[in-house]
C-alpha cells in the first residue's frame, strides 16, 4: 500500500537520505523542494534567479514560490497513488496550503515523520555531506563515505564527482538551523494536533538503523 508522507527535521537530520529510501521501499516519488529548486538554480532558469539568493545564504524562498513549486508537481501522474515529500512544508502557511490543496482532491496525509537529532550533532554531519553530481546520491564521509574518495559508487555514474553544497559551509548551516527553529519546528505541533506526527529519535545512528525504525513505526501504524 503507498502513502501520502512527508519528513520533518532539521538541515542534516537525515531527510533526504530517508525519504530516498521510502520512496525505493514503498515505490512512490520522493519529492525534494530542495533537489527541485536547486535543478532551477542549476539550469540557470527565470524562477532559478529568483531563488538563488534565498538559498545560497540559508534562508527560506518564499512561501508563495514553494506552494507554487509543490502544487505542479503533486498534480504530475506518478503521485496518484502517494509520495513522500522531503523538505515542505517548511513553515505553518505551506503546511496550511498542502491541507487545502489535498482537502480539494479528497485525500489526507497519512503520516508526518518528525527526524529527531540534537542540534550539536547536525554541525558535524553537514559538513561531512557529499552529493553525486551525476545522480544525486548522498554520501556522509562519517556514516556511508564512497568505497574511492570523491567519486559516487554507483555504476551508471562512472565515478561522477561528489560535490559540497554551497549551503553546506559551516556558517550558512548555522543560518539554516535558526530558520528551522523559528518557522519549521511549529511544524511539529502542527502535526501532533492532527494526529500524524511520529517522531523517531535519531542522533547517533546509521542511516540503516533510523530506516529500519521507521519502517517499523509505519509498520506498527498500519500506514505502509
Ligand atoms: P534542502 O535541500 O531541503 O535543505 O533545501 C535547500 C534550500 O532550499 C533551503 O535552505 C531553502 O532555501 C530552500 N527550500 C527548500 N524547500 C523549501 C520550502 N519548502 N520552502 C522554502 N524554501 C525551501
Amino acid at each position: 500500500m503507498a502513502g501520502r508522507l512527508l519528513i520533518l527535521g532539521a538541515p542534516g537530520a537525515g531527510k533526504g537520505t530517508q525519504a530516498q529510501r521510502l520512496a525505493e521501499r514503498y515505490s512512490i516519488p520522493h519529492i525534494s523542494t530542495g533537489d527541485i529548486f536547486r535543478s532551477h538554480t542549476e539550469k540557470g532558469t527565470e524562477f532559478g534567479k529568483q531563488i538563488e539568493d534565498y538559498m545560497t545564504s540559508g534562508r527560506l524562498v518564499p512561501d508563495t514560490l514553494a506552494c507554487e513549486i509543490i502544487v505542479k508537481r503533486l498534480s504530475e501522474d506518478d503521485c496518484s497513488d502517494g509520495y513522500i515529500l522531503d523538505g515542505f512544508p517548511r513553515s505553518v502557511p505551506q503546511a496550511e496550503h498542502l491541507e487545502a490543496l489535498l482537502d480539494k482532491k479528497g485525500d489526507s496525509l497519512d503520516a508526518a515523520l518528525v527526524l529527531e537529532v540534537p542540534d550539536e550533532e547536525i554541525v558535524g554531519r553537514l559538513t561531512a555531506r557529499r552529493t553525486c553530481s551525476g545522480c544525486g546520491k548522498i554520501y556522509n564521509l562519517q556514516f556511508q563515505p564512497p568505497q574511492e574518495d570523491g567519486k559516487c559508487d554507483e555504476v551508471d555514474c562512472e565515478g561522477a564527482e561528489l560535490l559540497q553544497r554551497e549551503d553546506d559551509q559551516e556558517k550558512t548551516i548555522r543560518r539554516r538551523l535558526d530558520v528551522y527553529h523559528e518557522t519549521t519546528e511549529p511544524l511539529i505541533d502542527f502535526y501532533t494536533r492532527k494526529g500524524l506526527r511520529k517522531s523517531v529519535e535519531s542522533g547517533n545512528l546509521t542511516p540503516d538503523d533510523i530506516a529500519a525504525k521507521i519502517e517499523k513505526l509505519l509498520m506498527a501504524e498500519g500506514v505502509c
